[in-house]
């Protein structure tokens, strides 16, 4: 069983009251981790070393030598890259291929991406009028925040919160970050490539526990925090906002979502139920982007219940490390626990359940593991429960549609307001949905295709900002306006 301490000032350190949780397995249940849980005074000894930082060594360095640093962190990851694969599989019990292809690499390539932006971003520059006719000039330049507190969940890790260590770092901020209780290896791991690589000490510290009166709370609520970025659940935005709003810190939002996802008769079939198979049960429907809620038109509707549900029972199960697998289990039994009572719930509300709807039958200790089956309903009313809330799990309802006007009502008829994925072959028609469903990312004739300069977050209650390229600046930095008399 691993020991995962927290990283304060460059040490691994155990919190001083002794305390500690498990992190059972996801595939088995079993325990694999025994994790120090951080008290206020870790808390407060993380902040301190990251205020520190910031007035010492780190925030000495030009800008130059902190885009070199952050360039080493990407290849010591690159360097580690078996390390981290196995951590996050460890955590999560997703497959290898994932690890590998996306959440890893994709990890990496958050610190050089952001180095490049403030290597290439512009700063801007006013001339203005004045009666003397001499005039002024003005020009902005932008500062580090200060010490930023780093919320993350676990549905992917450290893809997730290299998105906001690599940004803050890049800009010169330090951080506390606290990942989520069920992923505290690779957190963990980051620290000891921070140090290999001679990031100096305080720069990035991790507190592990939970949220309310633990770490997650500790962290939020400190006043020598001076901005709060977050992903997670909306409902968890909403403690974390009521915190940051004492001190007036700011805050950046990646929430919830109940995303729709559309397909007209006209669109290339094949693709698109190709695509829904992965935007559906990817990560086991743990994605934040993926698609809970689907919209067929009426004339292919039955052919793509149909095809979806292929799909949806050729999912092979296994291990990480099984290379014939490709779908594991949920992150908890918790989690499990959730989902099955949605499960139960759509059933109680009437819902045709086309496939799945319960647990697979696992061999040996896998039969322990929070395993639970991909699942597609038809039948609901757009009012029911499972139609309106996030799940966060492999499964969804679909829905026939007559009319764009149609579609596109219902698609916006949640809350929530994250992705959209348009399937159609009529580009004028999917141009104009685009900008007609209030959502921060609409995919057309695509999903989960991210060019990462580009800004991603959610609207309504699935975000607060945009993150990615130079609009993270907007968060990360402070921008201030000097005006020069002429
Ligand atoms: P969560 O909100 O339960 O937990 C996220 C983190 O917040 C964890 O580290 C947790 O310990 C901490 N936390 C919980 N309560 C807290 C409190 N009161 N104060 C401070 N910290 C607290 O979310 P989760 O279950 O880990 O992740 C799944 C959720 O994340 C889903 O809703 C999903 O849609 C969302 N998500 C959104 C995005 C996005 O980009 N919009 C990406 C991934 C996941």
């Amino acid at each position: 069983m691993r020991q995962i301490e927290n990283f304060i000032a460059g040490e691994f350190v155990a919190s001083a009251s002794g305390k500690r949780f498990d992190k059972h397995s996801p595939l088995d249940n079993r325990i694999i981790c025994s994790v120090s849980e951080a008290g206020r005074g870790e808390v407060d000894a993380a902040v301190r070393a990251a205020r520190s930082a910031l007035q010492g060594e780190w925030g000495g360095l030009t800008t130059e030598q902190r885009i070199e640093l952050l360039y080493g962190v990407a290849n010591e990851i690159t360097r580690r890259f078996d390390d981290f694969v196995e951590a996050e599989m460890s955590d999560t019990g997703q497959p290898e291929h994932v690890m590998k292809h996306v959440f890893i690499p994709r990890g990496a390539a958050n610190f050089k991406v952001f180095a490049d932006v403030i290597k290439n971003v512009a700063s801007e520059s006013f001339q203005m009028d004045t009666p003397d006719g001499r005039g002024a000039l003005n020009y902005s330049i932008r500062r580090p925040k200060g010490v930023i507190g780093v919320v993350c969940p676990w549905n992917a890790p450290f893809m997730l919160m290299t998105w906001k260590v690599g940004p803050a770092l890049a800009c010169g901020n330090t951080v506390v970050v606290k990942p989520s209780e069920e992923s505290p290896q690779t957190a963990a791991l980051l620290g000891e490539v921070m140090n290999a690589v001679g990031i100096p000490k305080g720069v990035y510290n991790v507190v592990h526990g939970f949220g309310p009166d633990s770490a997650g709370e500790f962290v939020t609520r400190h006043p020598q925090v001076d901005a709060i970025t977050f992903t997670g659940e909306t409902r968890t935005g909403t403690a974390i906002m009521k915190a940051a709003s004492e001190g007036m810190r700011d805050v950046s939002f990646e929430l919830g979502g109940k995303n729709a996802g559309i397909v007209f008769a006209d669109a290339d079939f094949e693709a698109a139920v190709e695509s829904f198979s992965r935007s559906v049960f990817l990560n086991t429907g743990q994605v934040c982007l993926g698609t809970e809620r689907v919209y067929v038109e009426r004339p292919i509707f039955e052919r793509f219940v149909q095809a979806l549900k292929v799909k949806a029972e050729a999912v092979k199960y296994g291990r990480p490390d099984d290379h014939q697998a490709n779908y594991g289990p949920l992150i908890s039994q918790e989690h499990k626990q959730k989902v099955l009572s949605y499960y139960r719930k759509a059933v109680e509300e009437g819902a045709t359940l086309v496939t799945g709807g319960g647990v697979p039958q696992m061999p040996g200790e896998l039969a322990e593991g929070a395993w639970v089956q991909p699942t597609i309903w038809t039948g609901l009313p757009e009012t029911a429960a499972v139609v309106q809330e996030e799940i966060f799990g492999p499964c969804c309802h679909i829905s026939p549609f007559d009319s764009e006007d149609e579609v596109v009502e219902k698609a916006n008829a949640t809350d929530y307001g994250l992705s959209t994925t348009i399937w159609t072959s009529n580009l004028a028609r999917a141009h104009r949905m685009a900008g007609r469903i209030d959502v921060g990312i609409t995919w057309i004739n695509s999903w989960f295709l991210r060019d990462l300069r580009t800004p991603f977050g959610g609207s309504k209650q699935s975000g607060i900002g945009r993150e990615g390229g130079v609009h993270s600046l907007e968060f990360y930095t402070e921008t201030r306006n000097v005006c020069v008399k002429l």
